[in-house]
């Protein structure tokens, strides 16, 4: 490819991503948590990490934890202990981790 072929592709190609309209990078991220399927607390793991969909106290929450993935999540979203699967902001495990 010549010199002057790659820039007109890296160009072209750096005009598409730019194209893409900020608010629907948000939205799919949005949707992404909310497509989640949420934790059975019947699940093995959420059991013995004693997972609950409420918080029995209301300064450790799934939202304040470090291994909650997606800060701006709001009703649920995405935990690192559960891969593939999101959890109640409200909710609580013991691998609760405040987050800095
Ligand atoms: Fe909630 Fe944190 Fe436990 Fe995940 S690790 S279930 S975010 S308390």
């Amino acid at each position: 490819m010549k010199q002057c072929d790659r820039r007109r592709f890296l160009m072209a190609v750096g005009a598409g991503v730019a194209s893409v309209p900020l608010s629907s990078l948000v939205s799919s991220r949005t949707a992404l948590a909310q497509d989640l399927p949420l934790v059975d607390p019947a699940d093995p793991v959420a059991v013995a990490l004693e997972y609950v969909e409420e918080s029995p106290d209301e300064t450790e929450l799934c939202s304040n934890c470090i291994l909650y993935t997606d800060q701006e999540a709001e009703e649920q979203g995405p935990c690192a202990v559960f891969p593939g699967k999101s959890v109640k902001a409200g909710g609580w495990c013991k691998s609760w981790v405040l987050r800095p």
